[in-house]
């Protein structure tokens, strides 16, 4: 879910799965989509894609996109979906295998906030089952908690979905708004020692350069800010991912060319050097099988 308020390029604010985005789980049997055969001709009347390695939008939420838009995926980019509550779990696990992508499981400090923490152990269950390849989206939320008390539900959470993922040996999938340090603080009380990423990055070039020391990657996505330009300029190309958290900040995949364009601007390099290493870097991170 986005750290931001605008829907890029829309003006709207960004929502919940809307009614008509929510028929994903009611996609026919063989209509799989060969993501994974990135070589795959173009269209006919399509240009060429401009990179011709594989590009990973390394944080996207294919359960809230209509089943007309799973249809139709941009070719050549591998998309990671990440759920954010149980329901959006079940969406996303049904999703990933039946397109053969990677995905990630988490309960997102939102969700902490809508929805309590009673059921944790129901949800902690479903995703144990599930071998995803990254625990997340989770972590704290700084925007949305009013008091102590959903903070204290957050943290809940938060602490459940760092242990989880230790216990399975994945990596963390970070969602931090305006909580960057906070979040840092509880993985160094932890003891984190696994690979993080601060997905849709919204810190300060501080932030950034304090969880690569941690080990975490920066997440960029193309949407620009001052925080995000100094995270650009101070993190190395190798601890760099790019994503769209389609369809909330931009509407689909491929808008992941707008983050490769961002960084590659900043950086002040070509366009192919950034495609291609932000994919290796997302390859890694996500132990992606190709
Ligand atoms: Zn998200």
């Amino acid at each position: 879910m986005p750290s931001e308020v605008l829907v890029k390029g829309s003006g709207l604010k960004p929502r919940a799965c809307s009614s008509s985005e929510q028929s994903a789980r009611g996609c026919k049997a063989g209509t799989e989509f060969p993501l994974q055969a990135q070589g795959r001709a173009p269209p006919s009347g399509t240009a060429a894609p401009a990179h011709p390695e594989p590009l990973v939008d390394a944080h996207c939420h294919l359960d809230c996109f209509s089943q007309e838009k799973l249809d139709s995926l941009p070719p050549g980019i591998i998309p990671v979906t990440a759920g954010y509550s149980h329901k959006s779990n079940l969406k996303n696990a049904e999703i990933a295998k039946r397109l053969r992508i990677p995905f990630c499981l988490g309960i997102a400090p939102q969700t902490a906030l809508s929805e309590g923490v009673e059921k944790l152990p129901e949800w902690v269950d479903f995703i144990k089952k599930h071998s995803p390849n990254a625990i997340g989206e989770c972590g704290l939320d700084f925007h949305w908690s009013k008091n102590d008390a959903d903070i204290e539900k957050e943290r809940i959470v938060f602490a459940k979905m760092i242990g989880l993922a230790e216990e399975m040996g994945l990596p963390l999938v970070i969602h931090s708004r305006k909580s960057d340090p906070a979040v840092l603080d509880a993985l160094e009380e932890f003891g984190w020692k696994l690979p993080f990423m601060m997905h849709f990055f919204s810190g300060n070039g501080a932030d950034a350069e304090r969880a690569v020391r941690m080990g975490g990657i920066i997440s960029i996505i193309g949407m620009h800010s001052k925080g995000r330009k100094e995270a650009i300029q101070r993190v190395p190309l190798e601890k760099i991912v790019v994503e769209t958290d389609a369809p909330y900040a931009f509407r689909n995949i491929d808008g992941i060319h707008e983050g490769i364009k961002y960084v590659a601007e900043v950086k002040e390099i070509p366009e192919e050097t950034v495609a291609k290493a932000t994919a290796e870097n997302a390859i890694k991170f996500f132990n992606i099988k190709q």
